[in-house]
């Protein structure tokens, strides 16, 4: 059984990772998506929310599940019997940082691969931080996000 992790911040989940869980999900048995908890790091949107985010867009996907972790990506990815890393790759500076920590992690766990999936033409100019940039001025974030975190705005 092939068991993958899309771990990430998800603060808040955009369009661009939504669209890279639902080509991911074909590929694994089961995907997780796993919320990174670091307490050193202020989040705009609560653990919580961030949580009922992702759980509510996909609450009719079987395959998928939401979970929370602390620590190192590949600690979590042996404690839960995942084999495989999936991450989205938006240009070339997502390339050389994502190829850095893939080779780290495999130096760490090499029993753990990673996975990429290249961004969608019309989400590669979408992250979590350009969303939270946008809220912090007031702006329109409904070409960015799912329906969902609009509403909760
Ligand atoms: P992190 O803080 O670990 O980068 P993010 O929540 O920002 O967490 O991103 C999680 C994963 O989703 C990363 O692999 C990132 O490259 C990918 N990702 C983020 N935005 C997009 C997008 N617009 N298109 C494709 N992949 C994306």
């Amino acid at each position: 059984m092939r068991k993958a992790v899309f771990p990430g911040s998800f603060d808040p989940i955009t369009l661009g990772h939504v669209d890279i869980i639902q080509r991911g999900l074909p590929l694994f048995d089961e995907l997780v998506v796993a919320i990174g908890v670091n307490s050193a790091k202020k989040y705009h949107f609560s653990l919580e929310k961030r949580l009922e985010f992702i759980k509510s867009i996909f609450s009719s996907e079987a395959k998928l599940n939401v979970q929370t972790y602390e620590g190192l990506t590949v600690d979590y990815c042996r404690s839960i019997g995942a084999d495989c890393i999936l991450r989205g790759i938006r240009s070339a500076a997502d390339f050389e940082f994502e190829k850095n920590i893939a080779q780290l992690n495999s130096k760490l766990n090499g029993g753990v691969e990673s996975a990429f999936l290249i961004s969608a033409p019309e989400y590669s100019h979408i992250s979590s931080s350009i969303v939270r940039e946008i809220l912090k001025f007031g702006g329109d974030v409904s070409a960015l996000v799912p329906e969902k975190v609009v509403q909760e705005l």
